[in-house]
């Protein structure tokens, strides 16, 4: 079993799509270990997008992800961070395949609805930054 770090983005919570994507990643055989609802403040967005601050989008997706509260899950399951990965589909919405959340609810490449981990390592430090050690210990 492995974990990874989910946020359920401003306009996915906004749309009224929480309950469906909750449900979607149950069937996939996620366990939701910790979860809560929250407004980033854009310290704390900044922060966590820090790996894009050069890119030409840092501004825009910094000021998208305080736009509204966002839905941080803490995630397990076999293979989390891959299979996370797969069932989110592509960035951009128009490149995400069939059946994926992204090709399901996203609008745009920033709007996208979802966040997941890209590695097991910047799972674990993404895990940290939303949640503590004891939120973390399974019921
Ligand atoms: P992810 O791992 O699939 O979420 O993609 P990245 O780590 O490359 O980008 C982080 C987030 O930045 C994405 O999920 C989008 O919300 C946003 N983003 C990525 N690429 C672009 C882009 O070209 N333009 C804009 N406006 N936002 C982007």
């Amino acid at each position: 079993m492995s974990r990874t770090l989910a946020i359920l983005k401003p306009d996915c919570v906004r749309d009224g799509n929480t309950g469906k994507i909750l449900a979607h990643l149950e069937r996939e055989g996620f366990e939701i270990v910790a979860l809560r609802k929250m407004r980033l403040s854009t310290d704390q967005a900044k922060a966590f997008y820090e790996v894009h601050r050069e890119r030409p989008f840092y501004d825009s997706l910094v000021e998208f992800m305080t736009g509204g509260p966002i839905i941080p899950l803490a995630l397990e399951r076999e293979d989390a961070v891959p299979h996370l990965r797969r069932v989110m589909g592509a960035t951009n919405p128009e490149e995400a395949e069939g059946g994926t959340l992204r090709k399901l609810y996203a609008a745009s490449i920033e709007s996208n609805a979802i966040h997941g981990s890209d590695s097991p390592d910047n799972a674990r430090d993404e895990l940290r930054f939303f949640f503590s050690r004891a939120e973390l210990i399974a019921s």
